[in-house]
């Protein structure tokens, strides 16, 4: 039996520590844009969120994303992330 290490990463809404691959990850790339990266390649300071609005509104809340991501999220962005999450978790 080989047992492969799952890398883990924690949801900056629940706390919960998941599998990277069940998580959207957000970044902010080199020019300071806030967005979702679906690839999981590119390049930027990242957080991690399950695929549910009711974590990224605690995220909101508790200022998750701008501690992570070390830049303050304007709510035009927020809104925008929330849709695409949105649409990713149904
Ligand atoms: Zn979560």
């Amino acid at each position: 039996m080989v047992t492969k290490r799952i890398p883990l990463r924690k949801c900056a809404g629940c706390g919960q520590m998941k599998p990277k691959k069940e998580l959207i990850r957000v970044i902010r790339t080199a020019d300071g844009a806030i967005e979702i990266d679906a690839t999981g390649r590119k390049n930027g300071r990242g957080v991690y969120l399950c695929p549910d609005p009711e974590c990224f509104r605690k995220a909101e809340k508790n200022k998750g994303l701008e501690h992570s991501l070390k830049a303050s999220v304007p709510e035009e962005v927020y809104r925008q992330l929330e849709e695409e999450i949105k649409r990713i978790g149904q």
